[in-house]
């Protein structure tokens, strides 16, 4: 009897962790998408400045473009200045170039302004990218434990799987069709330790008469609540059979 109860609970040991492992199953690639969705916000929210000064690159690279676009036009017009025949239009043209310069002029300014606020962004930049890269390093090392627990959870669950095939063929099979029976009326836990007269699954009192049987008896018996299985069990030692 000792090690019928000591195999029924190892049975539920078996079953409980293959109940645990199928969860973590299911549960880890969400917790692994879910990382890497934060993850993300996160990366996001911390490359505002860069985007910032992204923004100001281009804008300077476009005032670039205009810059030349300018002188081109302005060395066209000073070109066909001097095949002019008239005064009036010489006058005209003049005025053209006069009014390119202003154009260039405003540009330049507004370049210098976008090269003083890119200067001011740098350092927030540069700090940004070092906290991101910190933070990748922490990321991916989460998310590498996450990964390996999954790659671990098929090999755990075929050793619980063989651990549990080796006990079956130990239990007599009408223990074995009892103890199934109870574990699937009680969120799969058919067997349970009963410690100072209160089951450990349903927490109710044991009849004192029953508690004394349980700690004298060979037989196996059933918590009057739950029915589930019971064993005498000083959690400060090791499972005593009854
Ligand atoms: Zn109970």
């Amino acid at each position: 009897m000792k090690n019928l109860i000591k195999r029924l609970v190892d049975l539920q040991e078996c079953d409980s962790q293959l109940v645990k492992l199928s969860t973590k199953k299911v549960d880890l690639p969400g917790k692994i998408q879910a990382l890497e969705d934060a993850f993300e916000v996160f990366k996001e929210s911390v490359a505002q400045n860069k985007k910032k000064y992204d923004e100001l690159k281009k804008s300077h690279a476009d005032c670039e473009v205009q810059i030349k676009k300018n002188n081109e036009t302005v060395g066209k017009t000073k070109e066909r200045l001097l095949e002019v025949k008239n005064n009036k239009e010489y006058q005209a043209m003049l005025k053209e170039i006069e009014a390119a310069d202003a154009v260039r002029g405003e540009i330049e300014s507004q370049m210098i302004v976008l090269i003083e606020d890119m200067d001011k962004l740098t350092e927030l930049v540069k700090r940004d990218e070092e906290t991101i890269r910190e933070a990748t390093q922490r990321h991916e090392q989460e998310k590498s434990i996450l990964a390996r627990e999954l790659e671990e959870v098929d090999s755990e669950v075929a050793q619980w799987r063989g651990k549990r095939e080796a006990l079956q063929q130990e239990v007599p099979p009408d223990l074995l069709g009892r103890y199934e029976r109870i574990k699937h009326r009680n969120h799969g836990v058919g067997v349970i330790p009963v410690w100072k007269g209160v089951c450990g699954g349903c927490h109710m009192n044991i009849p004192p008469q029953l508690y004394n049987e349980l700690q004298r008896s060979a037989e196996l018996l059933s918590c009057p609540n739950c029915n589930r299985i019971m064993y005498f069990q000083d959690p400060g030692q090791n499972a005593k059979q009854s």
